[in-house]
């Protein structure tokens, strides 16, 4: 174990290396890039290890996941990302579970959160919260609306979840006026390249989006790009990402499902 642990902390000063430098190469304060370890397959003492060598940000894309190891971690002050595609009907455990969701795509989806977290947060304050251990351990204020992020498919080829750009400004229209949610920018995924320089117009083009619909909504900050991963995070971060999603450069290989 304790051999794991060393390894963990040597993975993440490697990653934090090469933020470091994809950021000073593009004129950007590694401060200001937040680091997501992606924890998805992999296990609690194997998060725990991340979290004592410094990381404080976690995605996961499976609710039930997420709910299995939340019992060995609900000490950890950590801020917890949802960035798998989310069904509505699990809104409801979501709220509880997440800090964030990353992957907002679509109106009903944005309805049902906003529900879920308005009677959470009458749970809470009430005092009447049914199954308070199911919820995750952050200090941050548990009745502050809920974070985040539009997915926009990047990648017209892959079927997996995001929205296409062309229903992004209808999307964030639906999301803003929810007073339960808190819109804070986009999440992207483009195309996988040997080759990370070619996943570039991906990024560039989801900051553009950003750009575009800060416009269209009046100037409505929406100041995070969530883009990157292992292999084309610095590509990421010199198009402007302030959150970089990192599972297997911080944990090694993950078993094919
Ligand atoms: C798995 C996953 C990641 C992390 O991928 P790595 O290539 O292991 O860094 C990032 N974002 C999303 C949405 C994922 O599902």
């Amino acid at each position: 174990m304790t051999s794991e642990r060393t390894e963990l902390a040597a993975n993440l000063a490697r990653v934090r290396e090469r933020i470091d430098r994809a950021a000073s190469r593009s004129a950007r304060h590694p401060e200001d890039i937040t680091l997501i370890a992606v924890s998805k397959t992999k296990s609690a003492a194997q998060i725990r290890a991340l979290y004592d060598a410094g990381v404080r940000h976690f995605g996961e894309n499976r609710i039930q996941e997420r709910e299995a190891k939340l019992g060995h971690l609900s000490d950890l002050d950590a801020t917890w990302h949802m960035i798998g595609h989310l069904q509505s009907n699990k809104s409801a455990k979501a709220v509880r579970l997440f800090d964030t969701v990353d992957s907002l795509d679509s109106v009903a989806l944005a309805e049902r959160l906003d529900r879920g977290k308005k009677d959470f947060n009458t749970e809470v304050t009430e005092g009447t919260e049914k199954n308070r251990e199911e919820r995750k351990g952050s200090a941050a204020n548990p009745t502050a609306p809920l974070r985040v992020l539009i997915e926009v498919k990047l990648d017209p080829g892959e079927s997996k979840s995001g929205i296409r750009a062309e229903d992004l400004a209808p999307l964030a229209h639906a999301v803003l006026p929810l007073p339960h949610l808190n819109l804070r920018g986009l999440m992207g995924v483009p195309p996988y390249f040997d080759d990370a320089e070619q996943a570039r117009p991906y990024f560039r083009r989801l900051r553009q989006l950003r750009d575009a619909i800060r416009a269209e909504t009046g100037n409505h900050l929406l100041p995070v790009l969530s883009m990157g991963m292992s292999h084309d995070f610095e590509v990421a971060i010199e198009e402007g990402a302030t959150e970089i999603r990192i599972g297997t450069a911080l944990f090694g290989e993950r078993e094919k499902a």
